[in-house]
């Protein structure tokens, strides 16, 4: 897993500030215009725009994610639940 570091703003669903993401996939490649991401504080799933602005995703992008996508987020939540009272300090 890789993490790149990229402007700090904030999470549209909560407000969280977030500066970084990582890779859920063993490539390493950094986050391009309409990758998925999750919030490390909510969860929930946001969608980079141009410049890597962080957005809500449309219901008819998430509607249309396929499986391999769904398990992915699934996996990601999994992990951030688990270290939730780490991500919470960032
Ligand atoms: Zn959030």
């Amino acid at each position: 897993m890789s993490v790149h570091l990229h402007k700090a703003q904030r999470c549209p669903h909560c407000g969280h500030r977030l500066n970084a993401s990582s890779n859920a996939a063993s490539d390493p490649a950094a986050p391009v215009e309409g990758d998925y991401t999750l919030c490390v504080r909510c969860h929930e799933v946001l969608v980079f725009g141009p410049e890597l602005q962080l957005r809500v995703p449309k219901l008819v992008e998430l509607e249309r994610l396929d499986p391999e996508t769904l398990k992915d987020i699934a996996t990601a939540r999994a992990v951030l639940r688990s270290v939730r009272g780490d991500a919470d300090g960032c």
